[in-house]
């Protein structure tokens, strides 16, 4: 079969490679959608800490059962799947608190294993979700809004909060548009216009407020001087995330849902004066992936509304330096296989 291989920072490569049939518990998928995210254009640059090469990118999965090894349930040959991405060891301190998000081996298919930029794959089993009412594009983008949806969970927002959203890509707009399903007033903060106009569009975010013109102000002004009890940053970016926390109301919660591989140094009175919660959000977990699909399933999420770019598998290692300019303005782009 035919595999795009990242061979080192800055190249892919067309490979053959072995086939084997799907091991006990394992589902062989043909792959029909890759979702390309942050997490592949650092690793083909070449500044994703720890990542070892060569490596199979793709972690935003979609596909079609094609077998099935021994001691399988709960997904049947021919059924079109979702692929959660996360393979967790399932006996560390974090699985067996129900939060395999976070298991301390956790191993990322894409990332930390070979993934999905192939024509099939073999996955554990109980890693699919079956989504044969959904379309190959829905179901490879509810990986990055299960993100969001997770973010969403941990935060305990709930109806009638006032939530600002940090960073309108695609999991900012996840977030976004999970925080409006729980009933909250959502203020998104971006640098980019077009992608403001997403944030209002698309993830029917309430207001609007452009990170470079006095945001500070605007929010106090949007809150009645009460600041938002939640705070999201989802931009990657160690200045916003430490800025994030003069824009939280006394009481209230700050978020990573983005992370940056650097220090973030805080004033401690900041901090303190707020009684302020600061949490990370890791990943999702199929909890939240089911959350996503039962909304996107009741017209809630516009989920492959977002995809501004595609190419063919065959097309794509030349389109992919492509998408990793400013000026092509990319979203989400996704890879199709036939
Ligand atoms: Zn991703
Ligand atoms: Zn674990």
């Amino acid at each position: 079969m035919k595999t795009i291989v990242c061979v080192e920072p800055g190249r892919f490569e067309m490979r053959e490679q072995d086939e084997r049939a799907p091991g006990p518990g394992e589902a062989l998928v043909r792959i029909r959608r890759v979702g390309i995210c942050g997490t592949d254009y650092h690793a083909f640059r070449g500044n994703q800490p720890f990542f070892e090469y060569p490596r199979i990118l793709g972690h935003e999965l979609s596909g079609v059962v094609e077998a099935l090894g021994e001691g399988t349930a709960g997904v049947a040959v021919g059924d079109r799947v979702a692929v959660v991405p996360y393979l967790e060891c399932g006996v560390c301190i974090a699985c067996r608190q129900g939060k395999p998000n976070c298991c301390t081996s956790l191993r990322v298919l894409g990332v930390h294993t070979d993934g999905g930029m192939r024509e099939r794959l073999n996955v554990p089993a109980d890693h699919l979700l079956a989504v044969n009412d959904l379309t190959l594009d829905q179901a490879a983008t509810l990986e990055p809004l299960a993100i969001g949806a997770h973010a969403v969970r941990r935060s305990g927002l709930t109806a009638g909060e006032t939530a600002l959203v940090i960073g309108g890509g695609p999991i900012g707009l996840g977030v976004m548009a999970f925080a409006k399903a729980e009933g909250a007033n959502v203020i998104a903060m971006e640098v980019s216009d077009e992608r403001l106009a997403l944030c209002a569009g698309w993830a029917k975010a309430d207001y609007l407020v452009h990170a470079k013109r006095e945001p500070a102000d605007r929010i106090a002004e949007l809150t009645g001087g009460d600041y938002p009890t939640v705070v999201f940053d989802a931009t990657g970016n160690a200045q916003s995330m430490a800025d994030a926390f003069r824009y939280v109301a006394h009481g209230g919660r700050l978020v990573y849902v983005g992370l940056v591989k650097s220090d973030i140094a805080f004033h401690d009175p900041e901090f303190h004066k707020r009684e302020l919660t600061l949490m990370g959000s890791r990943n999702a977990t199929k909890e939240d992936f089911a959350r996503v699909m039962e909304a996107v399933r009741r017209g809630r999420i516009d989920a492959a509304g977002y995809i501004t770019h595609r190419a063919p598998f065959a097309d794509m290692i030349g389109e992919f330096e492509r998408w990793l300019r400013p000026e092509s303005k990319v979203v989400k782009a996704i890879v199709e296989l036939q």
